[in-house]
Parts: C-alpha cells; structure tokens; sequence
C-alpha cells in the first residue's frame, strides 16, 4: 500500500499561526519533513515513533537540493507511510509546492495541500504592516527577489508602474539591486519601504525607511534572510498599527537555550518568548514510560497506603495516565495524603482536579523529606511512583523511619535536537543556557560535542538549583544558581543578570 503526502502550511512562525487541520495531520502521520522556515516546536506533536526527517541547511552550509527532496516524499510515501511535508507560509506560494504535487503524481502518489498563512499577508500584519488599505491601495503583488534565476527575469518598467503594495520575498541580498531597479524605472525615491525580518517570532526585526534610505536601515539593524520587503504607502500605517512589537521587550535579542524535554519545555519557552527571547529548543533529555513496573499491583490495594509522594510532574502524568489507561476512578486515592516537590509537580497535579496536602517549601529531596516528617506518623506507609535513576537521599533517609515502597515508572533517555535547531546552536550567538536537571548537563554537553558545536564563551549557564549546579560545577563549569529552584527563578535569575548588565555592574 502506498501512503499518502500531506503539504501544510506552517504558517509564518509562531506556533499559534497553524491551522486546525495542519494541527490534526501532524499528530497522525508517520513521517514530518521539514526545513528552518517551519517553527521547530510542531515537532512535539509527533506521534510516539513518528520520524523527523530534516531537508534545510546542512553543516556544510548547503540546502538540499529540491529534486532530493522530492525524493524523499516519494520514497517515504512508496514505503507505506504517510508523510506530512511541513513548508513555512503557504505551500503555493514561491514554496515549490506545486513542483512536489506533481512529482507525486508523476509516481501515482495522493496527496493534499493544506493552506497556510503567508508571511507575504501575515507577516506582514505582524510587522505592523496591512497589505492593503482604502486610502492607499487597491491591488497587492507579491513577487521574487531572487533574481539570478532565469525564471524571474522581470519588467522593471511594469513594476516600477504598479500602484498597489509591492511585496518581495527572497529579496534582502538583492535589496539595494530592487531600490535601484524602482528608481531607475521612474519609482518616486521617497515611497515608503519596509523590511520584516523572521515576522510573527518574538526575534522578530522590522526597519522602515524609503527607496533612498531603506538600505543604510537594513544594515544599521543588521537584517537578513528571511526577510518580507514591502513597497508602497501602507508602510506609512507602521508607526500606528505595530501591535507585535518585540522590540521594546525585556530579553529582546537574547538568545536562550532551553534544554528540558520537549513535553516539559513549552511553558517556559512561552514564557521567555513573551519576554522578547529568541529560544533555540535543545531538549536533551526525554522521558520514556517504563511500562513493566509493579504499579498496577500497587493500584489494587492503594488505599492501605498513607501517603503518595510526586517529585516530578512526569510522575504525576505518567501515574495519571497509567491509571487512567486501566479505567481506575480517581476517587481510589480518597483519604491518601499527597505530597509534591514544587510548583511545577503541583501544577499538573491540578490539572487532574487535585491539590497536594503539602508541598516542600524549597523544591529539593532534602526540604520535602522534612515536610513528610513534621506531618507523617512514623511507620506509615509511602507510596513513591518515580523516575529511574533519581537520587538514592529521599527513599535512604524516609526508609528508615517509614514503610516506602519506591516504583521506577519513568527513565530519562537523550533527547532529540532537530536539525533545524542544530544549525541555530552552531550560528547564532547564545546568551544563555538553562539546566533544569543534571540529566540536562550531562547529555547536552555529549550532544553538541558529537556536532562539534562550540558554543561562546560568554555564553551563562543558570542552573535551577543546588545538585544541577554540582553537576555543572564537577564538569568544570560555571553558572548561576536560581534562587528559587524552579522554573520562575531561572527566568529570574536571567532578568536579573540582565539588568545587572545594563546597570554596568
Ligand atoms: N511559502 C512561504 C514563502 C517561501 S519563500 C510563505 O508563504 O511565506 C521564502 C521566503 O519567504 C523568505 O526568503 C522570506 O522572504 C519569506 N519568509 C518566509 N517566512 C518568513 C518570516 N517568518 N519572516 C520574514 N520572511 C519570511
């Protein structure tokens, strides 16, 4: 049986800019290609076993070639698999989506096109831009600006003539051939010209300007691919309908990694993105079910247990889910005193209707194994549902004053970088590196030295607490340690360190 390709629109980047059948397909196909322009973050929608197969830049700074990629579509597809081809905007438009359509059906292979959202219209919004206005236009075209291929050997003098807003795609590196081009073509020298460099993300730039000036702007801001130039009277509305804006941000222009898995990283990527960072996405680690465990057992007779302790809010899903999967009702843990590590564990605690009985006040084994013992009977009985390879000092001291039971329901496995974020690792300038566990340190040290990857020296680690810390420390690094051991204090930590900075301190 031969699968099926599915072409989707990514949409200019920011992950909510998605449709709901795009959102639908990427967690029901068997295989995603996709290349930089698409954002990184719909490849946590992959089902369990999905491959992810990257067709952007390679190391040595070469994109693939577009008959190899058709390629890859068509032998995935020939193998069986559904296959969703993931293209930054609109597929149709300057994507090549067309060429692939017909590759496909040149093999006998069914597809679909799903639509996107175009950076020529919505990146455009999002630079503060309306593509048209009753004032100032009543035509948009959005044309080529890359002009060495013999495809797009335009009419100047016809361009130059339009009326309506002029958009260009492929365009900065040929920015001051395009202004000459208009002006030598009898284009007014002070029509107004915009420049949206990565639209809709929270790096975005914008620099304004006109034929004359727009290329000193575009270097002053230092803006390059991929960028949207845009031509015509609606760039005067900028000033007044740039409702985006990440520039006047806080952590504008810092570059942040974070290296949680990517089930656990999407609140505090959010977070930092609403701040104005740029954050490259290196999960490190992932967490992988141990489904062999006594658990099941344990279900049975829950109720003579007297209290349930939850270190992580991946114990807590995973024991959820486990229980949920076996149809058990909630209500078998009534009266079993709950106890969380932090905010985060307790967190998704709430999200299955539950609020711990009590919560360590800092978010450490040592500072929880106090609570369990000012509120907890000696002897009683405690049920610890965690994750393979945790440290032996909470089950050694509560062992012996209390009858524990500890289940190893979860491991820590590497995690999977994508290509694309590779390439950002090893050319963007990074700011800051956030560890939020000593499996992070470990395997994301191991997984840039196997690309070798360097990253700059001045890049900070902020270490989420004490024993992350140890860990960065005994590999010879060194870091800040949040204040607060979760994720609201490394966010702090880095503010902080910031307006130090700007302090001059
Ligand atoms: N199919 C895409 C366009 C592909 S051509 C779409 O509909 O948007 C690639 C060009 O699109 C880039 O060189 C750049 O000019 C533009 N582009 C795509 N995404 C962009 C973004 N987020 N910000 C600015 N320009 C973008």
């Amino acid at each position: 049986m031969t699968g099926k390709v599915y072409l989707i629109g990514a949409g200019p980047g920011d992950y909510e800019l998605l449709t709901l059948k795009g959102h639908r397909l990427l967690k029901e196909v068997d295989v995603i290609v996709y290349d930089r322009l698409a954002s990184s973050k719909y490849l946590s929608l992959a089902k369990e076993g999905a491959k992810l197969i990257y067709v952007g830049k390679k190391s040595s700074n070469h994109y693939m070639k577009q008959e190899d990629i058709n390629q890859v579509l068509v032998q995935q597809a020939q193998a069986g698999k559904t296959v969703a081809r993931l293209k930054g905007g609109d597929p149709y438009v300057f994507g090549r989506g067309g060429e692939e359509c017909q590759e496909l059906l040149k093999n006998n292979i069914e597809f679909e096109v799903v639509p996107g959202i175009t950076s020529a219209i919505g990146g455009l919004c999002y630079g503060g831009i309306p593509i048209t206005h009753r004032n100032f236009n009543s035509s948009f075209h959005v044309i080529t600006g890359h002009l060495k291929d013999d495809t797009s050997k335009h009419d100047w003098s016809s361009i130059a003539k339009l009326n309506g807003t002029i958009v260009f795609l492929m365009g900065v590196s040929n920015l001051q051939k395009i202004t000459d081009k208009l002006k030598v073509n009898g284009m007014d020298p002070s029509t107004d010209v915009a420049l949206v460099q990565w639209a809709t993300r929270s790096y975005q730039k914008v620099a304004v300007g006109n034929l004359n000036t727009i290329v000193e702007e575009v270097k002053k801001k230092d803006i390059s691919s991929p960028s949207i130039i845009v031509v015509g009277k609606v760039v005067s509305l900028q000033k007044q309908l740039n409702f985006f804006n990440p520039e006047d941000k806080e952590l504008y222009g810092k570059n942040i990694v974070v290296t949680r898995s990517r089930a656990q990283s999407s609140q505090m990527v959010s977070m930092l993105e609403n701040l104005g960072a740029r954050v490259i996405e290196a999960p490190s680690i992932r967490i992988s079910e141990i489904r062999d465990n006594q658990l099941e057992a344990e279900f049975e007779n829950i109720r003579n247990y007297h209290a349930l302790i939850f270190t992580s809010s991946n114990s807590v899903k995973i024991f959820f889910d486990k229980l949920t999967r076996l149809k058990l009702d909630i209500r078998c843990l009534w009266g079993v005193k709950i106890y969380s590590m932090g905010s985060g564990t307790t967190k998704e605690l709430n999200e299955y209707g539950l609020r711990p009985d009590f919560e360590a006040e800092k978010y450490v084994s040592e500072s929880l194994c106090d609570k369990v013992e000012n509120t907890l009977d000696l002897g009683a009985k405690i049920l610890i549902p965690r994750a393979k390879k945790a440290r032996e000092y909470m089950i050694d001291r509560l062992g012996k004053n209390y009858d524990i039971n500890e289940i190893k329901i979860y491991e820590n496995i590497v995690g999977d970088i994508s290509e694309s974020d590779y390439e950002f690792l090893s050319t963007i300038d990074i700011d800051y590196i956030t560890f939020t566990s000593s499996s992070t340190v470990n395997n994301f040290h191991n997984l840039i030295k196997d690309r070798n990857i360097i990253l700059p020296i001045t890049a900070k680690n902020i270490s989420i607490g004490p024993i992350t810390s140890k860990t960065l420390a005994s590999k010879g690094y060194t870091y800040i340690q949040s204040e607060k051991y979760d994720i609201d204090g490394v966010i702090d930590t880095i503010r902080e360190d910031i307006r130090l900075k700007n302090k001059g301190v």
